[in-house]
């Protein structure tokens, strides 16, 4: 919505999901609901989120061996897909979708985008998006949906 605006754009420039204005960085690291889904990712991996789009492209992954950098900056590719298109059923089609349905969008591109990897490198992906569905399932089974959902560092060993 900021880029809409700088186009001379008259509609609400705020979030869909909070009071906070719609910018790259709010819509897909600092809202809640982005927030609460890049924590699955966390608990799934012990990554932790990235904080920005250039965040993603610079210093994210520094220490992380090059085998598997890119599978993870294709899972971060592919949740902010999904993200964005969250956004879209939210604003367009009044769909008010969890974010456990965010995730399998996102490991369901995974799915889809590891049979274009070598395939040396689709099993790892395989394992990814399987055990990205499972902590999944089991945070919301856990804890239900909760905008406020906030999971802390102890948490990363379970
Ligand atoms: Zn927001």
């Amino acid at each position: 919505k900021d880029n809409l605006a700088r186009r001379n754009w008259q509609g609400s420039k705020k979030c869909c999901f909070c009071t906070h204005d719609e910018t790259i960085e709010h819509l897909f690291f600092q809202c809640n609901f982005a927030r609460s889904t890049w924590s699955v990712i966390q608990i799934a991996s012990s990554l932790y989120p990235p904080t920005s789009v250039a965040n993603i492209f610079g210093h994210w992954l520094d220490g992380i061996s090059n085998r598997f950098k890119t599978l993870l900056r294709v899972g971060a590719y592919a949740l902010l897909w999904s993200l964005w298109l969250y956004r879209n059923d939210f604003v367009f089609n009044d769909k008010n979708a969890s974010p456990l349905q965010a995730i399998f969008r996102c490991t369901h591109s995974l799915r889809m985008w590891s049979m274009l990897q070598r395939a040396e490198v689709q099993p790892l992906f395989k394992a990814v998006y399987t055990r990205l569905e499972q902590v999944a399932t089991e945070v919301f089974t856990q804890h239900g949906w909760q905008h406020n959902l906030r999971i802390g560092p102890s948490h990363l060993s379970t």
